[in-house]
């Protein structure tokens, strides 16, 4: 699996940081209140923390805090020098303004790479954080070498974290890029005309099974991002988690597809943990 070759890798490049004597990577999570979904991402970036070597440091904070208490707390560790990247677990309580906690954090330490010195340097093809997200799924198409140089590529969702950056990666002049992109989003009318025309299709809307057969041509790469909580009596947790594509009718026809659970999101923690490996080589 592309993200155990990616875990292996790192722990591999930590043993031998190690064995320099050089600082071991360190990466701090702010987690705000106590949402399921956070819980879990958060926990399984701790977890893959350990797993490979890091460091990590968990700071849990009360979902009515302040905001000027959390920027507070950002601003503390963007000036310890032991830790290398800082994540904010995002959504935040409606109280607290994303844009200014985003832009509080050292775009140095910014290992989820959503700051807008990051974001910038993206869109002009410079050397940057890129966000874990379309980052693990730009490794996976490296990893299963997937050729995108050509193919028209339709990503549905237009976020920051996701849509937009994965669009500009799969255009840039790079390897696995050179892709010509159409974003697709919620005003697209007959998004279906564009997704049929596809060779590459990245679903990234959070709508359970919005993808379907009839709007895939045969032989598509079909990347699918969306993770969403949907009631399941069959499950001890009472939920299960869904996809935006329909996997079983849209599978059959791609020539390659990324399943939900299982794909996308493990790569986006392995992309996290190669950004924070980077961030704390550029301190060396
Ligand atoms: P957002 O809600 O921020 O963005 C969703 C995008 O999809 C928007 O651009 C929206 O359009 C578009 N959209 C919504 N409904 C439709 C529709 N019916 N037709 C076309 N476009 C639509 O979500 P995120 O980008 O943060 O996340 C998207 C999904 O990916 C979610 O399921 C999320 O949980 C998942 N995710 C998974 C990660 C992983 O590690 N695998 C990491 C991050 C997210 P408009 O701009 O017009 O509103």
């Amino acid at each position: 699996m592309a993200v155990e070759a990616i875990k292996e890798q790192l722990k591999r490049k930590v043993e031998v940081r190690v064995t320099e004597g050089k600082k071991i990577p360190h990466l701090a999570v702010i987690i705000v209140g106590n949402d399921g979904a956070s819980e879990t991402y958060v926990g399984n970036k701790v977890k893959t923390s350990a797993e490979i070597g890091f460091g990590s440091t968990l700071i849990r904070l009360e979902s009515d805090i302040a905001e000027v208490r959390l920027l507070h707390e950002i601003s503390l560790l963007n000036s310890n020098d032991e830790i290398d990247g800082i994540l904010v677990q995002l959504p935040l309580p409606k109280h607290i303004s994303e844009p200014r906690v985003i832009e509080t954090i050292n775009p140095a330490k910014d290992v989820d790479g959503f700051h807008p010195v990051n974001a910038g340097k993206l869109v002009q093809g410079l050397d940057s954080f890129v966000p874990a997200t379309p980052y693990g799924i730009m490794l996976m198409l490296e990893h299963f070498g997937i050729e995108t140089s050509g193919k028209h590529a339709v990503v549905i969702g237009r976020s920051n974290i996701v849509g937009r950056p994965m669009s500009i990666l799969l255009s840039s002049p790079r390897a696995y890029g050179n892709c010509t992109v159409t974003i697709c989003h919620s005003k697209t009318k007959d998004l279906a005309s564009f997704t049929r025309q596809a060779d590459i299709v990245v679903a990234a809307l959070g709508q359970p099974g919005f993808l379907k057969a009839d709007m895939v041509q045969k032989g598509a790469v079909v990347i699918d991002v969306g993770i969403t909580r949907v009631p399941d009596a069959t499950k001890k947790r009472g939920f299960s988690i869904r996809g935006d594509v329909d996997f079983e009718s849209v599978a059959p026809l791609c020539d390659w597809i990324s399943p939900v659970p299982g794909g996308v999101g493990l790569m986006t923690i392995g992309a996290l943990m190669t950004n924070t490996l980077k961030a704390c080589e550029l301190r060396d």
